[in-house]
């Protein structure tokens, strides 16, 4: 069986104790993990991916595999 990944991008505001859930999109296997949630990051403006893995197609059980973070697209707000 093959195990499932679908990363969610986060917008995040540490003054502000923001950390919402934007969108959510599965990973295409074939294609490299980096790459992709770089894509994904990109397009959301996320400084904060996380990618889930499922044993099950139906995503029914997910298990944080791995935290991508980008500081370029940190907000920029004052303290
Ligand atoms: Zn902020």
């Amino acid at each position: 069986m093959t195990k499932s990944y679908v990363a969610i991008t986060y917008d995040v505001c540490e003054h502000n104790d923001l950390c919402e859930d934007m969108n959510e999109y599965i990973l295409d296997s074939s294609v490299d993990m980096d790459k992709q949630v770089k894509g994904f990051a990109e397009q959301d403006v996320a400084p904060l991916v996380k990618v889930y893995e499922s044993a099950t197609s139906d995503f029914g059980e997910l298990t944080l595999y791995k935290e991508f973070k980008f500081k370029e697209y940190e907000c920029d707000c004052e303290q």
